[in-house]
């Protein structure tokens, strides 16, 4: 069976292909594909209000577009000093057209002058998986842990070589994408949607 990844983002697709099953319970193979292999097939506007409702737009779009079911995710870094925000505003957090060097360096901005201990944050994860049909289903995953003071770590993408995992004292982008799996909130998520997957019809 074939399953669409709304996404045209290459490192949330390499991240993902690691993540869900290659195989159904009944011993079914499942096959990936990208929004890539859809020529013309370009998501909506994240218009919704909540990073569920952002996900549902994405995955029913796909899968009624596409025929075929579809998983979309949104993920917003949520910070505690500034009252939750970016939260869905995280990939637009520092313009409409900005780019992940401006969305980091206005974070550091904002954060400027505070201590460790008040640098806290989670990355927040809703997957969908939609059928043709417009049927969904949705998981959460969250990863705690802090802003740091500066880029630390080549690996991952986004705010990963600011975001400092709890209980450690590594960034997510100093993790191998292994180490990142094991603990990511969309690895959180998108392990509880497989188990939909290994079991979808
Ligand atoms: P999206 O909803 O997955 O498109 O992500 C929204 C924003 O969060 C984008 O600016 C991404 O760069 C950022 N983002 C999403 N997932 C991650 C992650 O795992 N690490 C760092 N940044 C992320």
């Amino acid at each position: 069976m074939k399953i669409l990844i709304a996404t045209g983002n290459p490192h949330k697709f390499k991240e993902l292909l690691a993540i869900l099953p290659k195989k159904q319970a009944g011993g079914k193979k499942l096959e990936y594909v990208s929004l890539n292999d859809f020529k013309g097939l370009t998501l909506p506007p994240e218009t919704g209000s909540t990073l569920a409702e952002n996900a549902a737009i994405k995955a029913v779009y796909a899968a009624k577009a596409a025929g075929i079911p579809a998983v979309a995710d949104d993920t917003g870094l949520e910070v505690g000093y500034l009252n939750g925000r970016p939260g869905v505003h995280t990939a637009r957090y520092a313009g409409e057209y900005a780019d992940t060097d401006e969305n980091n360096r206005k974070l550091l901005a904002e954060l400027d002058g505070l201590l460790l201990h008040q640098r806290g944050a989670s990355f927040h994860t809703v997957a969908c998986l939609a059928l043709p049909s417009g049927q969904t289903i949705s998981f959460e995953g969250k990863l705690d842990g802090y802003i740091g003071f500066g880029y630390r770590g080549e690996n991952g993408f986004g705010y990963d070589p600011l975001f400092i995992v709890k209980d450690t004292t590594q960034t997510l982008a100093e993790l191998t994408d292994e180490e990142k799996n094991r603990i990511s909130h969309r690895a959180k998520a998108f392990n509880l949607l497989a188990e939909k997957l290994k079991m979808l019809k």
